[in-house]
């Protein structure tokens, strides 16, 4: 269940980059590998950082934030 969750984030990072999606982590550059990485590290999914903006999708100021936080993210 963990697993799944962590690969649709993952999936929806990629695509943020700008990727195709379905794009594998590992065919990325070093660079936007570091730009996940900084995503995930700042990203708790169990407590997303409200107050300060951040969506559940681990974005802060999301244009989607309604639709993330009600679609089950
Ligand atoms: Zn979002």
């Amino acid at each position: 269940m963990q697993e799944i969750e962590l690969k649709v984030t993952l999936n929806t990072l990629i695509e943020k980059l700008g990727h195709p999606s379905g794009t594998k982590y590992e065919n990325l550059s070093a660079s936007d590998k570091a730009h996940i990485e900084g995503y995930q590290d700042q990203f708790d999914p169990e407590t997303p950082d409200f107050e300060n903006g951040q969506c559940y999708c681990g974005e802060y100021g999301c244009k989607d934030a309604y639709e993330h936080a009600t679609s089950g993210w």
